[in-house]
């Protein structure tokens, strides 16, 4: 007898669909594509030579070795927490080593948040349009999504969800959102905090992209503010998701929680049941890497990524329609553009490879209501100035040629 799959799966599984950005990473692979789809940094600014010279000192020394090949703790390598705890406290969020759990990216941060505190029919607060990453990790536990609630409203945490459910955490990228590029100024930052405080919820902030900062004034984050509100991370209520893979190598998977430690010490038995811990070899590499790549490092990256984004920017003025609209980030790995409204972006998306052979993702992907069909986001930390020139040459005239149809 043939089993019926989709009877056999668990009913939180049988809506789950593919992800569009896989499917939209290989199309990465295609010769002659300019892709300005996936979010990733370029590769020629991996500390290759640093994480090499790493790997071989440990490998090379039969004490580390025997550490970095053996099981260990679920928490994380020792020194890697106690650095990315010191990392935290220069930047305003005083933490213990304690306070930090090491994760397989951010990614499975905020898939662990996601089981911690998720149950069918609790709502998650987010902003629209937000990290698709973010939504697929939480939508595994059926939650309902409400907007953040807007200054002054009076909305209750109890009146979110559904089912008598309530709202469980605001989901938050304060800087250089994904997908907009945009950041909460600091009087938005402030504000959040407080009416989280208020509502008496947890604050999830992911914090992928904040030390890819271009220009503009560096703001604290919401984990900083709230340690300043409520005394001290155990005493308040953020969990802030942090990763090495903007700045280092996306493919070492390192990433942590920084968190209340009654927090940690739940999460750390979700990692244990999930994967025990991540490869202490890649940890040990990290955290030498990330100690002795030096000054120069992160200046380099962003000063790469500056030049491109104002190259786009440039583009963008040169090519576009002057009907479309386009966000102007300080930082991060993303331009978010909107379209006049007639015009449906991932219609767009397949005229723009057939007849330009030009990426980017379709809005609507981020919006968890399916709406931002005329909007777009184009990543700009891959692609050099020319290249990048040339594919918003290519992308503004098929905007041109849809309008004119
Ligand atoms: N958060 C945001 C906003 C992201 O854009 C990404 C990666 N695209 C992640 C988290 C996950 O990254 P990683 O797992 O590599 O840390």
């Amino acid at each position: 007898m043939s089993i019926d799959w989709n009877t056999a799966f668990a009913p939180r599984m049988r809506q789950a669909k593919g992800s569009a950005i896989r499917e939209l990473l290989k199309l990465l692979d295609e010769p002659g594509i300019i892709s300005f789809a996936g979010g990733i940094p370029d590769p020629a600014l991996f500390p290759r030579a640093e994480i090499a010279k790493a790997a071989q000192r440990i490998l090379g020394d039969p004490a580390l070795a025997a550490i970095a090949l053996q099981y260990a703790p679920s928490e994380g390598y020792g020194p890697l927490r106690r650095f990315i705890a010191g990392e935290m406290t220069e930047r305003g969020v005083a933490c213990g080593t304690d306070n930090i759990l090491i994760t397989s990216g951010s990614q499975q941060a905020l898939d662990f948040i996601g089981r911690l505190f998720l149950a069918p029919g609790d709502a998650v607060l987010v902003v629209r349009p937000t990290y698709l990453g973010a939504l697929q990790a939480f939508s595994a536990h059926q939650p309902t999504y409400e907007l953040l609630p807007a200054p002054g409203s009076n909305r209750t945490a109890e009146s979110c969800g559904t089912g008598g459910r309530r709202a469980k955490f605001a989901y938050v990228i304060a800087d250089f959102q994904n997908p907009t590029g945009e950041s909460l100024s600091l009087g938005e930052r402030h504000d959040l905090v407080a009416r989280a405080a208020a509502l008496g919820l947890p604050l999830v902030e992911d914090a992928a992209y904040d030390r890819l900062r271009y220009d503009g004034e560096a703001l604290p984050s919401l984990a900083a503010l709230e340690c300043t509100r409520a005394g001290g991370i155990d005493s308040g209520a953020v969990l802030s998701c942090g990763t090495f893979s903007k700045t280092i190598a996306p493919a070492l998977r390192i990433g942590w929680i920084a968190a209340p430690r009654p927090v940690i010490e739940k999460l750390v038995l979700i990692k244990q049941a999930s994967d025990l811990h991540i490869s202490t070899l890649d940890q040990m590499v990290l955290h030498e890497v990330a100690a002795a790549i030096g000054p120069d490092h992160l200046p380099r990256i962003r000063g790469t990524y500056r030049a491109r984004r104002d190259a786009m920017l440039g583009a963008l003025a040169a090519f576009f329609p002057a009907a479309a609209r386009w966000t102007r980030p300080e930082g991060g790995m993303f331009i978010w553009a909107t379209l006049p409204a007639q015009l449906d972006a991932e219609a767009l998306l397949r005229r723009s490879l057939g007849e330009a052979q030009v990426a980017f993702v379709p809005g609507a992907t981020f919006h968890a209501d399916g709406s931002g069909r005329n909007t777009l986001r184009l990543n700009f930390s891959l692609n050099p100035e020319a290249v990048a020139i040339e594919g918003i040459r290519r992308l503004g005239g098929v905007l041109h040629r849809a309008l004119a149809a």
